[in-house]
């Protein structure tokens, strides 16, 4: 008889806080300078130099706490965690160990139409370590770039409750999402500012005790980290089935292979010797400092999709496509407002205008950086250019091509249309007279479109079109053309 088993993930996800300083000192963060720039006697771990915490570190981690429902303690400890190794250089990383700052929170994932809780275990602040390049130099050598020693994280750790890849994909999603939408961190996976290890183990249906787990490391892509899931639960399944043991370990994941592989065993808490940080009293939050933080939250990326259907006339598509980045989510709000502005319209009627327009041609040049965008074209323009097409001055068709030029050139969408005489034409008269000339040009197809072929109308319009160089009204064409070809 085959057993049935199933798998069970806990996740550990390293952030980067959006700072400009270190943890507990005032050297930049700034990724990319050159080797060893950014360090002081403390980040060195030099004698003598004590550690003082970065007070905008700590509000961002109660700010990603509250915006992930844990409690915050009002009183967490910073601990030592001992191990050797170059990239360390006091010898041991200031961390949290039994009183983290977070707890007991949650995230909510929808897969496959089912809504799940993630609980989210504990949330605590530590420094990065430095970091090694091996083989370098001529002789081969291992270099250390402490630059980014003593940057500040958290690491928000799961309860072993996703079951499988998708799942694990979609909490990382989500949770990526909500840590740069209230800019806790940018979210740059290539430069490991947003780190992720998967704890991975399976066990018999049914059963409540966990299995041994295999703890996946760094793997800095959604992609990566789904395929080295996958492959994990399968590895072990045919160890177990094949009568073998899952070894407690640390494993990478090969991209070339499409397999994991054995890194190291793993340690126990125990072998890091974790206690109290003698040089940093415990770290004190008060109740007002977490309520005023709370009260800085922004909208978060799920509320304002609900939102904009329901207020803004979006479609759920729209919704998520435009909340893809924060830049891109206050770009709409701005643009939306400017228009209503103008307009006072049907608020509805406006959001989606603004979101087409958006998607269709002005999202394709915005730009992205961590939590820094570009759109090339200020919300004000946007408005002003989609004001002319509401009020007929231009068609949509010239619009597109406005758009483009705005971008290239930076000019406004007014000062272009009247510089290029790019207006619509609305004289009736004007646009009688190119009719006229092309009814009288094509009898064949007004004797055919007069016999029923009604669907030549759309051959006219774009001769007159043609005639008009775009710029006749459409819906004024439109209703004269049909007058016209009735005879
Ligand atoms: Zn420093």
């Amino acid at each position: 008889m085959s057993i049935a088993y199933e798998p069970t993930i806990g996740l550990e996800v390293h952030a980067q806080l959006n700072t400009c300083t270190k943890l507990f000192c005032r050297c930049s963060t700034d990724y990319g300078a050159p080797p060893n720039d950014n360090i002081c006697p403390t980040c060195l771990g030099l004698p003598g130099a004590l550690p003082s915490p970065n007070r905008q570190a700590v509000e961002l981690a109660i700010r990603a706490g509250r915006a992930l429902h844990c409690t915050i303690r009002g009183k967490s400890v910073f601990a030592r965690k001992n191990y050797f190794y170059p990239d360390l250089p006091k010898g041991y990383q200031i961390s949290q160990f039994e009183l983290p700052l977070c707890e007991d929170g949650h995230v909510d994932i929808e897969v496959g139409g089912e809504t799940r809780r993630i609980r989210i275990q504990r949330i605590h602040m530590e420094e990065d370590a430095a970091k090694n390049i091996h083989g370098a130099g001529q002789t081969g050598t291992t270099w250390v770039d402490y630059n980014r020693a003593c940057t500040p994280l958290i690491e928000i750790v799961t309860h072993p409750d996703l079951r499988n890849a998708d799942e694990t994909e979609a909490y990382l999603k989500k949770l990526r999402e909500i840590l740069m939408f209230t800019q806790v961190n940018d979210g740059n996976l290539e430069e490991g500012s947003f780190r992720c290890d998967a704890n991975v183990s399976i066990k018999p249906v049914g059963r409540e005790e966990l299995g041994t787990r295999a703890e996946l490391k760094n793997i800095n892509s959604f992609k990566f980290v789904k395929k080295a899931i996958d492959f994990e639960i399968v590895r072990q399944e045919a160890l177990i089935s094949g009568g073998g043991t899952v070894v407690q370990e640390t494993r990478g994941w090969s991209e070339g292979d499409g397999k994991t592989f054995s890194m190291r065993t793993k340690e126990e808490a125990h072998d890091y010797r974790y206690f109290p940080d003698p040089d940093l009293p415990p770290l004190v939050v008060t109740e007002d400092q977490v309520a005023r933080v709370e009260s800085e939250l922004p909208e978060l990326p799920e509320a304002k999709r609900a939102r904009w259907q329901t207020e803004l006339g979006l479609t759920e598509y729209d919704a998520v496509v435009l909340t893809g980045h924060p830049v891109l989510a206050t770009y709409l709000e701005d643009t939306v407002a400017a228009l209503q502005a103008e307009l006072n319209g049907d608020l509805k009627k406006v959001g989606k205008k603004v979101a087409n327009f958006l998607q269709g041609e002005v999202l394709q040049h915005v730009k992205t950086d961590g939590l820094h965008g570009e759109v090339p074209v200020p919300p004000g323009g946007l408005a002003e250019l989609l004001v002319l097409v509401e009020n007929a001055t231009i068609n949509g068709k010239i619009a597109k091509d406005v758009v483009v030029e705005m971008i290239e050139t930076g000019r406004g969408a007014k000062a272009i249309v009247e510089k290029r005489g790019l207006a619509q034409v609305t004289d009736t008269g004007a646009i009688q007279s190119e009719i006229d000339a092309i009814v009288a040009a094509h009898p064949k197809e007004v004797e055919a479109y007069r016999c029923g072929k009604e669907n030549l109308i759309g051959f006219f319009v774009g001769q007159v079109m043609k005639a008009t160089k775009g710029k006749a009204n459409p819906k004024v064409v439109n209703e004269l053309l049909r007058a016209s070809l009735k005879g």
